[in-house]
């Protein structure tokens, strides 16, 4: 399996559309809050290795498949979003790759941004890991795309994101489409505990803040290091230069491995308070995988280092759907040149107040 996954990152193959490509994100869990994005998967594999991937566990045919009838994709999302038209949909291509690695190659980024520019109920999400920008750089987007990056710590960057662009590449890349107008979107996942993280993780946010003003930030979302316990055998074979499954885990609700509560209270209080220099109460911060209590201990009334504390707008969401009504008001307050429908409870399944 780990030869395989490995082998079929080199060469793309061009597959037809099968099927429905457009589903709700699979983490999608009750016992966590959600953000209830939409995706894609119109990409399958990822030309860089990181040793947390998923994808090692995940894929069972390690070819890197690509859907190149735009056509077709499209098709099936308007069928979606057509149905619903007072309902805003974050529509991510980032499932199981990375939305612009193979850009150069596919130009799927591209066709998709151009196409998404029209549907009045919608935005799309690109998430990236990558510097791979340039082809993107001179659309006609009409804002209705956010250009995502995963981001870590220098050090993490260096020891786990093999193949990936460095973290000076990834912020200019970042940079470049900001002054392309594009909105922006972030996310600090997986935090890794590291020697020196908190001087690490402060150290990532001024950088970020260096390079973008929070005015184009769409929202931005923090997690930590979560895997499958049957992965730890596979990362420790394909990465044994990696110190990732040496660290103290508990398994959570969703048959995952995490570093224990205490640890990630720590973590969290840590990049909220940073993120918080410089963030506005309106920016859409969530967290991705992480249980009720986490979100209450963090988005609820409480200590000092909440994100209440700090302003944050949006109440503790009650479900996943409150979450996504709280995206829709986040966005069509602050954007409301994109003409965007304006969120009412109903749309979003929730009862009216
Ligand atoms: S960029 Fe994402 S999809 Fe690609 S190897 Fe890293 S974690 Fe996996």
């Amino acid at each position: 399996m780990s030869r395989y996954y490995r082998d079929g990152k080199a060469k793309i193959q061009y597959i037809p559309k099968k099927g429905d490509v457009m589903d709700t994100c699979a983490t999608i869990s009750n016992k966590y809050v959600c953000c209830n994005v939409q995706v894609i998967k119109t990409v399958s594999n990822c030309p860089f290795d990181c040793s947390y991937c998923f994808l090692q566990d995940y894929l069972n045919d390690g070819n890197t498949k690509v859907i190149q009838d735009i056509d077709a994709i499209m098709a099936n999302v308007h069928e979606k979003v057509d149905r619903e038209p007072n309902r805003l949909f974050r529509i991510g291509t980032w499932e199981l790759g990375d939305s612009l690695a193979l850009e150069v190659q596919t130009g799927q980024a591209a066709a998709l941004i151009e196409r998404f520019r029209d549907i009045p109920n919608a935005l799309l999400e690109l998430k990236t890991k990558s510097d791979v920008v340039a082809p993107i750089l001179t659309l006609d987007h009409g804002q209705k795309t956010v250009v995502s990056w995963s981001l870590n710590t220098h050090a993490v960057v260096n020891a786990e994101e093999h193949k990936t662009a460095r973290l000076a590449d990834r912020l200019a890349a970042m940079k470049a489409v900001y002054d392309a107008g594009y909105l922006v979107g972030v996310h600090i996942d997986p935090m890794i505990l590291h020697d020196n993280w908190e001087i690490e993780y402060t150290d990532l946010v001024d950088q970020l803040f260096a390079h973008i003003q929070p005015d184009h930030l769409a929202w931005l979302s923090i997690g930590s290091l979560r895997f499958k316990p049957e992965m730890k055998k596979k990362m420790e074979s394909n990465f044994p230069g990696s110190s990732l499954t040496a660290a103290e885990m508990v398994l959570g609700d969703d048959g995952k491995l995490r570093y224990p509560k205490p640890i990630r209270n720590q973590m969290y209080a840590h990049i909220l308070a940073d993120l918080y220099r410089y963030l506005k109460p309106e920016t859409l911060i969530y967290f991705c995988m992480e249980r009720w209590d986490m979100w209450q201990r963090f988005f609820g009334e409480g200590p000092h280092y909440t994100a209440m504390h700090y302003g944050h707008l949006y109440p503790l969401p009650q479900s996943i759907e409150a979450l996504d009504y709280h995206f829709a008001q986040s966005i069509t307050d602050r954007y409301p040149h994109l003409n965007l429908p304006k969120p009412t409870r109903s749309a979003y399944g929730l009862p009216i107040d």
